[in-house]
């Protein structure tokens, strides 16, 4: 228990040392991890909600975002408590996301799904919220905090091509997506981050 400690602070202090705003660091990585939760919960609502035919083969896309978005929380939150940090009690978790955005997802999953075009572009914002949230990250830890920025680098290319999976359903339509791409869902780049967590997990686990 008391080398976890000892990690912890390390890695808190190098951080410092280099010039990062380590708390607004914490304080952006925790406010992402609620987002990826708050996205999957609602994704998983969607999901449910989605029929007819257009709303199935956007489902099919709302099911892998949704896979990749629970893999970002998973792979945030080692990082935040080595950091020194900690996820908010959950009854917090309401005033961290951003409202706005997904009370109009609430809305729009009131709407006849055989015309998800509406949803489809909140959706739209709300991956680019996560890109831009994901970038400033990535330029606050740049050169300073190789660890974060990797992690939040990886994240931020499969929050791109979430925007992509979105923007080309709205530009093609049900008809032609998802020949012969297996990869989407499974997350590419982040998934290497999901392994070393495990891994951490196990260590921890075995000092104690
Ligand atoms: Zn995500």
């Amino acid at each position: 228990m008391g080398n976890l400690i000892i990690n912890k602070s390390m890695a808190r202090e190098l951080i410092d040392k280099n010039g990062v705003d380590v708390d607004r660091l914490i304080e952006k990585l925790v406010n992402a991890a609620v987002a990826e939760l708050s996205n999957h919960y609602y994704y998983t609502i969607l999901r449910i909600r989605l029929l007819g035919a257009e709303g199935e083969a956007f489902k099919k896309i709302i099911e892998n975002i949704r896979n990749e978005d629970r893999n970002h929380f998973e792979a945030l939150v080692p990082r935040i408590y080595e950091l020194g940090g900690e996820l908010p009690d959950i009854t917090e978790l309401n005033c961290r996301r951003d409202g706005s955005l997904h009370n109009s997802l609430i809305n729009e999953l009131c709407v006849d799904s055989s015309n998800v075009r509406p949803l489809l572009e909140t959706l739209i914002k709300c991956v680019e919220r996560s890109v831009k949230d994901y970038t400033e990250i990535c330029n606050i830890t740049c050169g300073k905090d190789n660890r974060t920025y990797a992690l939040a680098f990886a994240i931020l290319h499969e929050e791109i091509q979430h925007q992509i999976w979105f923007l080309e359903f709205l530009g093609r339509g049900a008809g032609e997506i998802f020949v012969g791409d297996a990869r989407r869902g499974s997350s590419p780049f982040v998934s290497k981050f999901l392994q070393a967590g495990n891994n951490k997990l196990e260590a921890g686990q075995q000092l104690i």
